[in-house]
């Protein structure tokens, strides 16, 4: 376990719920997954662990060791970075589409009014309409709002005379690791936006 370039604030966390996640990476800083507190243990109690990167601590309370009575304590960083590279299993460079990725991709403003809803208010938004052989995909799918989806109906943007605002984009893996994490830290938050292509709506703050 290196201490030497931990310089964030210790925070206790007794319960996992309340817990972040810890954002694993592997030595080449490809992110490789969301880790619980208990995960994140079994990397620095086997080793894997090469260098902690995040700015914040997080302490677990282990059991109570037999000899000497007292209660063992584990300290992680909120980004660790493990031994060896992480292969990315073919087919899995883009993340698949779901309803809340959609809208996450397009912080949850309506492609055509340009207005912020709360995800209750939202639609996915086929621009090609799915009966004219538009196909379920992040690049024909946008965020729209109910009253702006029943207003363009059936019919193409063009049809419609309803412009988009921004243009939908296909969601990499590593923004995935952005949309699939609610609490998500703001040196986790920098350190997979700096990793995110430019047209991503979240390579920037
Ligand atoms: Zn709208």
């Amino acid at each position: 376990m290196q201490r030497a370039n931990w310089r964030g604030t210790l925070a206790v966390m007794q319960t996992s719920e309340s817990a972040p996640r810890i954002l694993i990476v592997d030595s080449h800083g490809q992110p490789v997954r969301w880790a619980v507190l208990a995960r994140a243990a079994r990397y620095y109690a086997s080793g894997k662990v090469l260098t902690d990167l995040g700015e914040n601590l997080f302490s677990m309370c282990g059991g109570v060791q037999e000899e000497s009575g007292q209660r063992s304590e584990f300290v992680t960083s909120s980004i660790v970075m493990i031994r060896g590279r992480h292969r990315i299993p073919s087919g899995h460079a883009h993340v698949g589409l779901t309803k809340h990725r959609l809208f996450i991709r397009d912080r949850q403003i309506c492609a055509y009014c340009g207005d912020q809803f709360h995800e209750s208010e939202l639609t996915v938004e086929h621009i090609v309409p799915v009966s004219r052989g538009g196909l379920h995909q992040w690049t024909n799918v946008v965020t729209a709002c109910r009253s702006c989806n029943t207003r363009k109906g059936n019919r193409t943007p063009e049809q419609a005379r309803m412009p988009l605002l921004y243009v939908p984009y296909a969601v990499c893996r590593n923004e995935g690791f952005i949309l699939s994490n609610r609490r998500i830290l703001a040196d986790q938050m920098a350190f997979l936006q700096a990793t995110l292509p430019k047209y991503s709506r979240w390579a920037h703050a």
